[in-house]
Parts: structure tokens; C-alpha cells; sequence
């Protein structure tokens, strides 16, 4: 038995308990406060998952941003509430589930101001000036001093519900932009009375709010303040180190952050592992208070290492729990290489973004403890383990593979390359992605310890061979590939002038090939890969054009944070960026352009075009095996239907957990409200 239950004694320091004001962490891993895209209109999904990362060692286990009152309405983006006595209950089931396996709930306490539009509670929004709110064409309502009364009095209701439904931790939260960092904005908050001005007055507010959540909360929760370390602008750090001394005697936690959520929240493609420290690490100092903060952290090395030279208390995680709810537990056993280490895609916060529970692509299970029944861990034994062949072995076939095997059914893997891991493989060396090769070596590692899993390199499997096998139940897994002949988006119907020696398709482009002369990409896609072809040729050398359907570079990464990034960096890189045209044929050294508002026509210098539009599901197989009196034939992935790196480990995964199941018992539950009698 380890001393204190840890297997490596070096990472004993993170699992010492640490004091919180009235309450006591039981270890220093924290998830902060994140949003999971299911708010209170999802309290049992909420809650289970909520659960389920303290079940995996979190000591100190938060909610999504939680709404003091309907005038802080952030929808169609979920939240939770704390809008009146009603919502207790469920707030209460996530505190219970967190307080089951001893660790600490939190309640990260909202209030949005400018940063609200109330699309749903139709209220004015109250802010600090009168200005336009976030994405809508009105503006806020400038509060007055009663109006000011009145939110005070909303936070202290919430404080004192959260406590309540059982809460330790209640924030206040003074990050990010909402209101009470719109207060302590020097240049938003254009106030001339007590609440503007001088740093004392733009502070007014949040010492005041500070001061009743501790007199009405105080002596049984501990209080958190999220605040950044800089102002809106990046500057004035001297002022909010100030600010931050002098409100210590107040708080009993610092959650510190810094003004660039793109940072904050970077994609691997931009941002590294523990890229605030150099922002955050005189906070422990200056307020003598416990300290928390995130950084992407995976590593066990790079944890311990910000608590052994003191940077902070608490290793504060958000997608990293979300990625592996049980890094915790995986740490403290000694179980390294069994941590499914976050791959930085940003995949989880698109959903959230896009109003519905957050997925993972690293994670299968996020999101699936309660309507599916899921567990990051743990799978069940299957009755009736008769072999399956997989065919294929990029994020779809893994995942199946490592599933079944798991639960103890015989797996052959067979794929045709000498590597493993499909497309990830190939992905994972374009610029900026070499983290998502983690998607392929978390599950190649799990393999490794799988004995009832048999993997076959090197072997593409006909018809033929997959009927050799003997094996009664086969799932193809064989992924898809970049069309070349135009279709997609834009373009319904192929386009003859394609076929042509000049067209390149990503699937080329990743093998090695090269055009010569100007290059011309098109992106009818809009997500990461057309803007990483981009990267990789400009950086080797070839003059690029990049034209694209959407109206801006690479649309959809919008919904993960790196639109601006990559746009920025392609122009950067001496990239042209045509936008809202479509390539619609390849003339004599020409691309043709068509403006997709005007419908105007234009020539384009073109050596070779490198067309980024729709894939090709690989569903030969599958179709030749229909007759081939198999007990059981499936297809998962991009071979069924292409998709994100997401969707193919779901997919593998849910086949994994399915078999051999009855059909009965595979139902996914659904939240929902039922009118009474
Ligand atoms: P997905 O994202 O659905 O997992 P990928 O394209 O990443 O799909 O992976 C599909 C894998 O299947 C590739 O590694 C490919 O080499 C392999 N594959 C395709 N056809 C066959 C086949 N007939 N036999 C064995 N492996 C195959
Ligand atoms: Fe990390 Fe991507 Fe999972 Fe989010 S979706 S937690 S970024 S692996």
C-alpha cells in the first residue's frame, strides 16, 4: 500500500489537504468553474458529470457560470441558475453527487451586465453605461443607484440559496468581462458618480458585493473571487495588483485569470501547456490567500512543478477534467500513462457555444453519464464475448478496439497502413496539431495492455480476407477520403475541369505531393484544414492563395476560439485571403473565382489547386460484405458518415459499448420537463 495512497511520493504534495477560509480542499486539483453547454435546463446530465470528475479525484468540483436573476440572461449559450428558491433543488444534486466523494462544490455566481442580451427573459440589461450589448443591435440600460441596491440584494439571495442547496465555495465573479469587471474597466466604465472614475470608485461595487456575500454567507461558505490580473486592455498591472491586496482580507481563494480569453483558453494549435504562469505567478505573494489558476496542465511533472516552486496552490483545470475526470486518480496511483491527456481542439467549447452539452473529442463519455450511462472508466463485462474485427485503425476503430477490449471481448485489428491511427496520424503533422497524435497514443497505449486485442499492421482486408478470418461480427472503420472532383458546399454537382493534374487533395498534400507554380486553395469546408495546408506550403516556400465560401477564413473555428489566430497568421505569413468566392473551374495557368454575391467572374494565376470541399466515405468494404452471411456487420466513423475527430471516437466508442446488447438496452434517457396532471 502507498504511504498516504500515493504511488510516486514526489506528487504527494498535491494531494495534502489545503484550507479555503471556513472550508478545507482535500487535494489541490480544482476544477474551476466551466461551462458545459447543459445549464438548468439539464440538471441530472449537469450533475452526474459534475460527479463523476469528483469521483476521479477533483478536490474542488465547480458549476458553469450560475445566473443571480433573469435580467443576466446569456441564451441560446446555457447557464445554470439561482434565480429564486425553485432552482435550489437541482443546484442541490450536483452539490450532493460532488459531496459524496469528499470533495468541495462551488458556485461560480454570475451576473453578465453589457454582456447580456437577454434574448430569452426579454429584460433590460443592466450595465454599467449604456451601451450595445453582445451580438444584438440595443443596448443596455445605464443602472442607477437603485438599480445598483437591487443587484446587491439578487446576489445576496443567490449567496444565501447556494448555500443552501449545500455549497461551499460561492464566487464572485469579476472576470471575463461581465459586470463586475465592466465596473473595474478604467476604459468601458465612463461613470461620473461614486461607481466611476478613480480605482476606488470603479471598485465600489465589487468590495461592496464582496463584503455582503461575507456577511451572508461568510462564516460557513468560503468565498472565491475570479478576477484577471491585468485591465481590459492588457495594461495596468501595477493598478490591479493594488486592487488585488487590498481586496484580500475579503476573499478567502484567488481564481486569477488574464483579459485574453484566447489565451486563457487557447487551442494547441496556438497556445502551449501553462501559458499564464509568467501573468499569474506574484498573486500568492502579494495576497497571502490560496491561489488557483489554469494552463491546459497534463503533465504530472508540469503540476507538481507549479506547486513546488510556488506559483500556485491549486492546480485549476477546466478541459483537462473534461478530457480525463480522473487525472487525479491517475496521478496520486502512479497510473501515468494512463491519462488521457486533453488535446487542446477546443472541440468541447464549440458545443457549449452552440447550445447543447459538451462533447470531447479525447473524452467519449462527456456529457453521456446520465443519458447514456456512461463512465469514463468503466465499461461493463460483456455476456457474450464472441471476437469482433475491426477494420481500420484511426479514431473510430481504436476507440472501438480499446472498448471491447475492456470489456472483455477478443478484438482483431487489422489496418492497412504500417500505422496505426489514420487520419489523427496524418493530421498531427500539418502545423500547430502534433497534440492530437494523443488521440492515437492514449488508445495505442491502452491497447498495449489489452492482451485479448490482436493487432494486424500492413494488412489491407478485401471481402475475402475478412470472410478468412472466420470472425462472425466485423465493423469497418475505414475512415474516408478528400473528394478532388469539386463537390461540396458550394457545389453540388462535380466539376469537369478538375480532372486535371493540377488538382491536389488534402490526402495528397498530407502524403507528400507538392504543386508547383502560384497556389490556389479552396476552402468549401471552413474548418481547421484548408487554413493548415495554408500554413504548411506558405511556410515552405510556395506563394499562396487562399479563397474561400465563407465570409470569413475558416468560419467554423469561430465556435473554438481561433478564428482570429489563424486568420492573423495567415496574412501573417504573406497568405492572400479571398473571401465569398467560390473556385468553380481551372482555366489554361488560371483558377476561376465566382464572387458568391455578385456572381461576378475572375481569372486567378493557378499552378496547382488544392481543393478543400467534401470527403468520400471509404464504404466499399461495407457494401461488398452486406452478403457475406456475417452475424453481425457495422460501420462506424468518417466510413458512415465524415465527420470531426469527435464524432469518429463517439461513434467507435458507442459500438463498444453496444455490443451485444439488446436494442432495449441501449436507449439514451432524455431530460425533459412533464406537465403535471
Ligand atoms: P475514422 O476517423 O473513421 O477513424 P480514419 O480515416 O482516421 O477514419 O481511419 C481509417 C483507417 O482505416 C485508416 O488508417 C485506413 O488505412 C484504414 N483502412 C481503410 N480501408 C482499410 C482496409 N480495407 N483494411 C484495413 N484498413 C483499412
Ligand atoms: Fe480538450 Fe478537445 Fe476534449 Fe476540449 S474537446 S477537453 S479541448 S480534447
Amino acid at each position: 500500500m502507498a504511504l498516504n495512497g500515493v504511488a510516486d511520493q514526489r506528487f504527494r504534495v498535491l494531494f495534502e489537504p489545503v484550507k479555503i477560509g471556513p472550508v478545507t480542499a482535500p487535494n489541490r486539483f480544482y476544477q474551476v468553474p466551466h461551462c458545459t453547454g447543459m445549464g438548468y435546463s439539464h440538471p441530472a446530465t449537469l450533475a452526474a458529470m459534475r460527479e463523476i470528475k469528483a469521483e476521479g479525484g477533483w478536490g474542488v468540483v465547480n458549476t458553469e457560470y450560475c445566473s443571480i436573476h433573469p435580467s443576466s440572461d446569456d441564451l441560446p449559450a446555457p447557464f445554470c441558475s439561482l434565480w429564486d428558491d425553485g432552482d435550489i433543488a437541482n443546484m442541490a444534486a450536483m452539490a450532493n453527487g460532488v459531496h459524496r466523494h469528499g470533495a468541495l462544490a462551488g458556485v461560480e455566481l454570475w451576473y453578465g451586465g453589457q454582456r447580456s442580451s437577454n434574448n430569452h427573459s426579454r429584460l433590460a440589461t443592466l450595465a454599467p453605461v449604456s451601451m450595445p450589448v453582445s451580438h444584438a443591435p440595443w443596448q443596455s440600460q445605464r443602472m442607477d443607484l437603485a438599480d445598483i441596491r437591487a443587484y446587491r440584494r439578487w446576489h445576496r439571495d443567490a449567496a444565501r440559496r447556494a448555500r443552501t442547496a449545500g455549497f461551499d465555495i460561492v464566487y464572485v465573479y469579476a472576470a471575463h468581462t461581465y459586470l463586475l469587471g465592466q465596473f473595474l474597466d478604467p476604459a468601458g466604465n465612463q461613470r461620473n458618480d461614486d461607481y466611476g472614475g478613480s480605482l476606488i470608485n470603479r471598485t465600489r461595487l465589487l468590495r461592496e458585493v464582496l463584503e455582503d456575500t461575507c456577511e451572508e454567507i461568510g462564516q460557513s461558505c468560503a468565498i472565491a473571487l475570479r478576477i484577471e490580473v491585468l485591465n481590459e486592455d492588457g495594461g495596468g498591472k501595477d493598478e490591479r495588483s493594488e486592487l488585488l491586496q487590498s481586496l484580500s482580507p475579503l476573499v478567502d481563494l484567488f481564481d486569477v485569470t488574464i483579459p485574453d480569453y484566447a489565451v486563457e483558453m487557447g487551442a494547441s494549435r496556438f497556445v502551449k501547456e501553462a501559458s499564464l504562469e509568467a501573468h499569474v505567478a506574484h498573486v500568492k505573494a502579494l495576497t497571502g490567500k490560496p491561489v488557483v489558476s489554469v494552463g491546459r496542465f497534463t503533465s504530472p511533472e508540469t503540476i507538481l512543478g507549479q506547486i513546488r516552486r510556488g506559483v500556485l496552490d491549486f492546480i485549476g483545470a477546466a478541459r483537462p477534467s473534461i478530457a480525463d475526470p480522473f487525472l487525479p486518480s491517475k496521478i496520486r496511483d502512479g497510473a501515468f500513462d494512463d491519462i488521457r491527456e486533453c488535446i487542446g481542439c477546443n472541440v468541447c467549447y464549440a458545443m457549449d457555444g452552440l447550445g447543447v452539452p459538451i462533447r470531447c473529442t479525447q473524452n467519449p463519455t462527456m456529457g453521456e453519464e446520465w443519458r447514456r450511462g456512461w463512465h469514463p472508466e468503466r465499461v461493463n463485462i460483456c455476456r457474450s464475448p464472441e471476437p469482433v474485427l475491426i477494420v481500420g485503425s484511426g479514431p473510430a476503430g481504436l476507440e472501438a478496439a480499446v472498448t471491447l477490449g475492456k470489456r472483455g471481448v477478443p478484438v482483431l485489428l487489422a489496418e492497412a497502413e504500417n500505422e496505426l491511427g489514420g487520419r489523427v496520424t496524418r493530421e498531427a503533422r500539418l502545423p500547430g496539431l502534433s497534440e492530437w497524435a494523443r488521440v492515437r497514443d492514449w488508445r495505442v497505449q491502452q491497447l498495449a495492455k489489452l492482451p485479448a486485442v490482436e493487432i494486424f499492421r500492413g494488412s489491407r482486408m478485401t471481402r475475402q480476407d475478412v470472410i478468412d478470418t472466420g470472425v462472425r461480427h466485423v465493423v469497418v472503420a475505414a475512415g474516408s477520403s478528400w473528394r478532388r472532383d469539386g463537390r461540396g458546399q458550394s457545389s453540388v454537382t462535380s466539376i469537369p475541369s478538375f480532372n486535371d493534374a493540377r488538382v491536389f487533395t488534402p490526402d495528397q498534400i498530407m502524403a507528400g505531393e507538392r504543386p508547383s507554380g502560384p497556389v490556389v486553395i479552396f476552402d468549401d469546408e471552413h474548418y481547421y484544414m484548408a487554413s493548415c495546408l495554408a500554413e504548411l506550403l506558405a511556410r515552405e516556400g510556395h506563394e499562396v492563395t487562399f479563397v474561400t465560401s465563407g465570409s470569413v477564413v475558416a468560419p467554423w473555428t469561430l465556435h473554438t476560439m481561433e478564428q482570429a489566430r489563424i486568420q492573423s497568421s495567415l496574412l501573417a505569413l504573406g497568405v492572400t485571403i479571398i473571401v465569398s468566392h467560390a473556385v468553380t473551374g481551372l482555366g489554361a495557368g488560371t483558377a476561376k473565382l465566382n464572387c458568391l454575391y455578385a456572381g461576378t467572374s475572375r481569372d486567378l494565376p493557378c499552378g496547382g489547386l488544392v481543393t478543400v470541399t467534401a470527403r468520400q466515405p471509404e464504404e466499399e468494404l461495407w457494401h461488398a460484405l452486406q452478403d457475406a452471411g456475417l452475424a453481425s456487420l457495422a460501420r462506424i466513423g468518417d466510413c458512415k458518415a465524415p465527420g470531426l475527430i469527435a464524432q469518429a471516437v463517439y461513434d467507435g466508442h458507442a459500438y463498444g459499448e453496444d455490443y451485444g446488447l439488446a436494442s432495449g438496452e441501449r436507449e439514451m434517457r432524455r431530460e425533459r420537463v412533464v406537465l403535471g396532471p
